[in-house]
């Protein structure tokens, strides 16, 4: 029989097969989209294993989200024989996580250290500014947290930076409290996640050898939106006896905003003596057309590395422009295409509206739960990101370590128990004035009604740690949820309560499906599981369904069928990168990105009116549709509606102050006129465009909320 490795390499191009079977020397893949980049990468790896030239062990592999860290794993285990769960295969996050559990003493950081995502942080900072007596006007905690983070992620702390005006020197001592801050508390953040890990590697020569010589073999994916500092934990852990192999394409560079720096690209040939980088040209993904569509707009930028895609498929069907008249009518259009789609034997799962910024989803999923499908948002609030969740967490957090200020924080009157806002107060000024945690400063607490609530709260909490013992971790979450009276407060809600609820069991599956590393510290890898999650997408569920998610987070995905919506001057291209050509050319390749996403069928669609952050707006179709060829595209839209929202948005109201419409045929309704419709409910028709039989209505219903509808079609009845 052949060996293993020979049918790894199976259909595998001459280019890829090269990359694939690189020898042990570092490389670079500079590739377009969908030739193969990440595909090659995780064939590398199981090849490498398989001929017995790396151990399971001796592998560390990069990914961008902790999703493709699982995909590449599945994929894995399907390919070789070996445990996939002892390699080393995460985001920088995840792996800086790792290695600081490990190093924690090292890191100066307590064996429990806790994970401060997004929000925990911006509340944390808000405390501080309170604290210290800087108003938030001043000091927006938004700016104080891009401070910090852009910082750290350069690789600097406050004792580093220098400033000649007063503002930057106020930021900078921030900076220094809020470090001074987490460490006293024992908490990281993401960025410090990676800076804590570069600079107890940096200090300790002989770390740097052990990882040096144990992973051998470095590879990572999407290698073009590496920062500064993620590139140099990547050089320190390389060491003098790894090997680099990264895949990128600086066409897909969409993170510069956060850092990322493609000039690492540049840097890593000559770091890592590459003489020069590999090429893969074939895409697999996508049709013709849909490839021709993203070669013509992303020859517009200027300085790329350059890139010849071609594809042996056909072309395929044209790309469909839709220009709406509304959101609204944008929404529904996709709904009805992906209805079609699914009729012409597309699942859901394989379908993904696209969007430039989530304040989008929006009017999407209103269409969507009209029409009954399924969907799935990735990037919104996402599972760990939901109130009950934190909640619940938090509790966690103080299971693991009561000191944990901002988890002692954030329940300490959840549910309600009296412990009002004043208490919070002066606990925390005493936790000052002793330098202690907030915990300490509550075990402390005096005489006095208030403090007999905190007494409770203080006995709750050691109750629980007492319980919790010897438990597993989903008896010690189901411990938690019931006995902080969390499940109690949910039940009594009537409004949210039930799906509340809900998600509160699904974080109990999702603790009893947790497979930690070292049993014994389950909670702590659960934990830190959970708020690496919540910097990422969406957990998985089984039902079939579209995906929605912004551009930036559909990176490395592909789908059959691919809507990007919204293509409107200001929207997307973002307004925000109007002045400058460096935006827009990344604006250039968020779309390119949106594009190369598609298989099959690739949609383009955006509105003539649109409301976003509670405002009207009138925008221009984008840029970037006009820079797709026309020969490729199939208008759908011109003619097929009146154009409309404008005027029927203020016609009705103007003159004397009576709607206008009274005047005109509605087909025997009129403004202001009750009606019921079958599926909706009873409502009030409160707007109204066209005429006689084409008129539409627009009805507030009680029940599903405002509508258009078309009088042609739909059955409305006065009441
Ligand atoms: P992106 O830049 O979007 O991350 P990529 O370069 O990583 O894309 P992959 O996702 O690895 O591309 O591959 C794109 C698609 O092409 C996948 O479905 C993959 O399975 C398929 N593919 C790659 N190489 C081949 C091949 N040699 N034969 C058949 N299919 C292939
Ligand atoms: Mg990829």
């Amino acid at each position: 029989s052949r060996p293993m490795s020979a049918d790894l390499l199976d259909g595998l191009n001459t280019e890829q097969l090269r990359a694939v079977t690189w020898p042990a020397r570092s490389a670079l893949v500079l590739a377009g989209a969908g030739s193969g980049k990440t595909r090659v990468l995780t064939t590398r790896i199981a090849w490498l294993l398989s001929t017995g030239q790396a151990s399971p062990a001796g592998v560390l592999a990069v990914t961008f989200t902790n999703k493709a860290a699982r995909e590449m794993q599945t994929r894995l285990s399907a390919m070789v024989p070996v445990n996939v769960r002892a390699m080393w295969i995460g985001t920088f996050h995840g792996l800086c996580n790792r290695f600081l559990r490990i190093h924690h003493r090292d890191a100066g950081l307590p064996a429990t250290f806790q994970i401060l995502d997004t929000q925990d942080q911006q509340a944390l900072i808000k405390r501080l500014l309170k604290s210290l007596e800087v108003s938030e006007e001043k000091f927006p905690p938004r700016a104080v947290q891009n401070f910090i983070n852009g910082n750290k992620e350069s690789g600097l702390r406050a004792d580093k930076l220098s400033a000649h005006d007063a503002y930057t020197r106020k930021l900078i001592e921030l900076y220094a409290a809020y470090d001074a801050q987490c460490r006293r508390e024992g908490v990281c953040d993401f960025a410090e996640l990676l800076l804590r890990s570069f600079e107890v590697l940096s200090a300790n020569a002989a770390l740097r050898e052990h990882y040096s010589e144990r992973f051998r073999y470095i590879l990572v994916d999407e290698f073009q939106d590496t920062n500064r500092l993620q590139y140099a934990w990547l050089k320190l852990m390389a060491g003098r006896h790894a090997n680099l192999f990264a895949v990128g394409d600086d066409d897909q560079s969409i993170y510069a905003f956060r850092g990322a720096d493609v000039g690492n690209m540049r840097a890593l040939l000559s770091d890592f003596s590459v003489a020069e980088p590999v090429r893969l040209e074939q895409n697999y993904r996508s049709m013709g057309t849909i490839l021709k569509a993203a070669n013509a707009l992303i020859e517009r930028n200027d300085g790329r590395l350059g890139k010849n895609l071609w594809t042996d498929a056909g072309d395929g069907e044209p790309i469909r422009l839709y220009e709406a008249w509304s959101d609204g009518d944008e929404a529904e259009f996709i709904v009805e295409e992906a209805r079609t789609l699914k009729r012409e034997g597309f699942d859901l799962a394989d379908m993904a509206v696209l969007y430039r910024s989530n304040a989008q989803s929006r009017a999407l999923e209103h269409a969507l739960v009209n029409a009954g499908l399924p969907y799935r948002i990735y990037g919104g609030l996402r599972f760990f990101e939901r109130q009950e969740i934190k909640h619940a967490l938090a509790y966690l957090r103080l299971v693991a370590n009561p000191e944990d200020d901002n988890a002692l924080l954030r329940v300490i009157n959840v549910p309600a128990r009296g412990i009002g806002a004043r208490t919070v107060e002066n606990l925390q000024l005493a936790s000052r004035e002793q330098g202690v945690p907030l915990w300490r400063a509550a075990c402390g607490a005096g005489g006095g009604r208030s403090a007999a609530a905190l007494g409770r709260f203080v006995l709750l909490v050691e109750d629980l740690r007492r319980k919790a013992e010897g438990l597993t971790l989903a008896e010690t979450v189901s411990l938690v949820i019931d006995h902080s009276g969390l499940r109690d407060m949910y039940e009594a809600d009537r409004k949210e309560g039930e799906e509340r609820l809900a998600n509160l069991d699904e974080l109990i599956n999702a603790a009893a499906g947790f497979m930690a590393d070292d049993p014994s510290q389950a909670l702590i890898e659960f934990l830190s599981a959970a708020s690496l999650e919540a910097g990422d997408h969406q957990a998985e569920a089984g039902e079939d369904a579209i995906q929605l998610m912004t551009v930036h987070s559909a990176k490395g995905l592909e789908f059959g069928a691919v809507f990007v919506s919204g293509l409107e001057e200001g929207l997307f291209p973002h307004e925000n990168s109007f002045n400058d050509q460096k935006g827009l050319e990344e604006e250039r390749r968020l779309m390119y990105v949106a594009i190369t996403r598609a298989r099959q069928r690739l949609y383009l669609t955006c509105a003539q009116s649109r409301m976003l952050h509670g405002q009207s707006r009138y925008p221009i179709r984008s840029r970037f549709v006009d820079e797709v060829p026309a020969e490729l595209l199939r208008v759908l839209s011109s003619g097929r509606r009146p154009a409309p929202e404008r005027e029927a948005a203020r016609a009705p109201w103007l003159g004397d102050g009576m709607p206008v419409s009274h005047a005109r045929d509605l087909a025997g309704f009129a403004i202001g006129q009750s009606v019921s419709h079958a599926r909706f409910g009873t409502g009030v028709v409160v707007n109204a465009e066209g005429s006689g039989q084409d008129a539409r209505l627009q009805i507030n219903f009680a029940e599903q909320g405002l509508k258009w509808l078309d009088l042609r079609f739909a059955k409305l009845t006065p009441v």
